[in-house]
């Protein structure tokens, strides 16, 4: 299985990524997450993130698509793995693809999560309180949303060009939301 999950920063991407990826026994791969760990351990990428994500901005692709190549041959996604955070622009919609291709393999399916923008606003500054992230501040949060907007929405429609798209509503409970995906994927699957 190789799947995608998309939303907007908040839509709960890296919650339910981890449910999904368990469910398949394959690697949650989060892009956030890995420039977080190397912003905390002051690699040189996570010193060259810092910048970009402190500002609420992308990272930019050469630096993002190395780091998914290198990430995606690990023996751990030998059969599958669930990218939670990539592609978020065009140019890595397209290097991802390569990237795939290369090993004979396809994407199955891209889980997106659909929630209301005020909503996540809420969402996030509660996060903030909990988990301290540097980019979890208003400005940041909606600066995120409009880049997210601009560049990253519109995959959704590439994807779904491709039959793979599975929209979920992602509002409500945990279980519920992981239940809906479920019910999606596996309708597909059967048909
Ligand atoms: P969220 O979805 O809540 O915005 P993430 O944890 O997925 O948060 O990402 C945090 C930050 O990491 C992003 O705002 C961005 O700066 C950087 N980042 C993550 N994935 C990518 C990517 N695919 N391309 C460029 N930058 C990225």
């Amino acid at each position: 299985m190789r799947l995608l999950i998309m939303g907007p920063p908040g839509a709960g991407k890296g919650t339910q990524a981890k449910f999904i990826a368990d469910h398949f026994s394959i690697p949650a791969i989060s892009t956030g997450d890995i420039f977080r760990a190397n912003v905390s351990q002051g690699t040189p990428l996570g010193v060259e993130a810092k910048r970009y994500m402190d500002a609420g901005e992308y990272v930019p692709d050469e630096v993002t698509n190395r780091m998914v190549s290198n990430r995606i041959v690990e023996s751990d996604a030998e059969h599958g793995f669930l990218l939670d955070g990539y592609p978020r622009t065009l140019a890595q919609v397209e290097e991802l693809d390569g990237m795939i291709k290369q090993t004979g393999h396809q994407l199955d399916a891209v889980v997106v999560l659909t929630v209301d923008s005020e909503e996540i606003v809420q969402r996030l500054l509660q996060r903030a309180e909990i988990e301290g992230r540097a980019d979890d501040t208003e400005d940041v949060i909606r600066r995120r949303q409009e880049v997210y907007a601009e560049q990253t929405h519109p995959l959704i429609e590439v994807y779904k060009a491709r039959g793979l798209v599975h929209e979920v509503d992602g509002l409500g409970e945990v279980d519920d939301v992981t239940k809906r995906i479920f019910a999606s994927l596996s309708e597909t699957s059967e048909s």
